[in-house]
């Protein structure tokens, strides 16, 4: 059995570390040598990225075409392993630039931090003490950070909640190009012995919280019913009235949603934990919902919307660290996260739409196995011209498994392997 206790990995070079691990977990000569291969060209950077490095784990980047977002084309990187998300992304985006793309708009960048407060005994009167010297409290945030207050960011406001038995205080701080954590987190702790003081209370948690409900974006687009057809418009609308009316489809209808955002988030270095949070507890704010929505228009066209946290920054964390960021940043043009934000919300809403459309009328399966079917047939063995040949026989025979991916392999002309 494998023994977990490895002192001393993290002190190691990455390829110690590697070695060390590939004994311990009994790991074959080939499996080594494709880590090793994986993180000879990122394996620097995964290194001052995270902890405990051993190699890299590769994501495809795809680019999806047809976006048109508040009336520019932008060409949109995505990093993901899940096959048919660009294809959706490409295939929507082109069934509404004609008539207009996406429009979008944005909240500015705010991000809330946290401060909680315990062991008050008037939990009205500390909140009034709060907010009696919000001035103060307002100077002390500003002087953490010079650099961003002179990019016009900065404290905005604060908010005294009463959450029994606590004291909950929220700052407001637009972060700019920032996605924010870090820079909020360090305010919410440099303030907290001033909140002691004004309050009499202690001071616990001191973090942003991930429901970004003041940096919304929203965007909408139209489907001509001469594009997509009469018939998909009113299968769309059933499908998201489903969506609306039942949790259980309500999560999944988010989730493809999520797919597209967070290929984008991926590829340009954003937190994607963050987005999911922030999506997934804003869709639950007033019981748990759909983040889009759907309607006719008068001329019988499907008007598409879509409202959600978007915690994204072009500068900070992964996003400067990582050249494949800085280069996706670079190809969709985004120098600012408030385009980042907006194009990621089109990027969302595009992609919810080509999933209705699948579902509303072939069903996903037929597009979605064609390219799962690929990777069936990569797992089994095919190579090269193999893959395309494999996964085309097993979806005629509607059989995308492993077995009969290996099966039509052994059955292949030596020749033609
Ligand atoms: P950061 O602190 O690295 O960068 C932000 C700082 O950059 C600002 O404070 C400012 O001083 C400076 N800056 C320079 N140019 C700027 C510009 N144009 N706009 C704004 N600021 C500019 O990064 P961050 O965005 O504060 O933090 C993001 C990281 O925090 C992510 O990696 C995320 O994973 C991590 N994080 C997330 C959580 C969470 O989501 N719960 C918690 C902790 C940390």
């Amino acid at each position: 059995m494998t023994n977990s206790r490895l002192p001393g990995l993290h002190n190691l070079p990455r390829a110690e570390r590697l070695t060390r691990v590939a004994q311990a977990a009994g790991l074959d000569a080939a499996a080594r040598a494709h880590l090793e291969a994986a993180a000879a060209h990122d394996g620097e950077i995964a290194d001052h990225l995270s902890e405990n490095v051993i190699s890299v784990m590769a994501v495809p980047l795809g680019v999806a075409t047809n976006l048109r977002v508040d009336g520019q084309d932008v060409l949109v990187p995505m990093a993901t392993e899940e096959s048919s998300v660009v294809a959706a992304v490409c295939n929507g985006a082109r069934a509404c630039r004609d008539a207009g793309g996406v429009v979008t708009e944005a909240d500015p960048p705010r991000m809330i931090a946290q401060v909680q407060v315990t062991g008050l005994e008037d939990l009205s009167a500390a909140r009034d003490a709060v907010l009696a010297r919000r001035d103060e409290i307002a100077a002390r945030c500003n002087a953490c950070d010079p650099v961003l207050v002179r990019l016009g960011g900065g404290f905005r406001d604060v908010e005294a909640r009463i959450v029994p038995p606590f004291l909950v205080l929220h700052l407001i701080v637009d972060v700019r190009d920032a996605m924010g954590a870090n820079t909020v987190n360090t305010m919410a702790e440099r303030i907290a012995p001033f909140v002691e003081e004004i309050t009499g209370g202690r001071v616990g948690l001191r973090i942003l919280s991930n429901l970004a409900d003041r940096r919304l974006v929203r965007a909408r687009a139209v489907w001509p019913a001469e594009v997509i057809g009469a018939d998909v418009v009113d299968g769309i609308l059933s499908a998201w009235a489903f969506a609306a009316a039942d949790p259980y489809r309500a999560a999944t209808h988010n989730k493809g949603i999520m797919n597209g955002i967070d290929a984008v988030g991926l590829a340009t270095g954003n937190d994607t934990r963050a987005l999911e949070a922030g999506a997934h507890a804003f869709a639950a704010q007033g019981g748990y919902g759909p983040l889009s929505s759907y309607e006719k228009t008068p001329q019988g066209d499907l008007l598409g919307r879509i409202e959600l946290p978007m915690p994204v920054g072009i500068v900070g964390g992964a996003t400067r660290a990582h050249p494949t960021a800085q280069a996706a940043l670079k190809i969709m043009g985004a120098t600012t996260a408030d385009r980042l934000a907006r194009v990621m919300a089109a990027v969302g809403l595009v992609q919810n739409f080509s999933a209705l459309r699948a579902l509303a009328t072939e069903g996903i399966q037929r597009g979605h196995m064609g390219l799962h079917a690929r990777n069936v047939a990569i797992a089994a063995g095919a190579t090269g011209a193999q893959i395309d040949r494999i996964a085309r026989a097993m979806v005629e025979r509607g059989e995308i498994r492993e077995n009969v991916a290996r099966t039509l392999l052994d059955e292949m002309p030596r020749k033609g392997r």
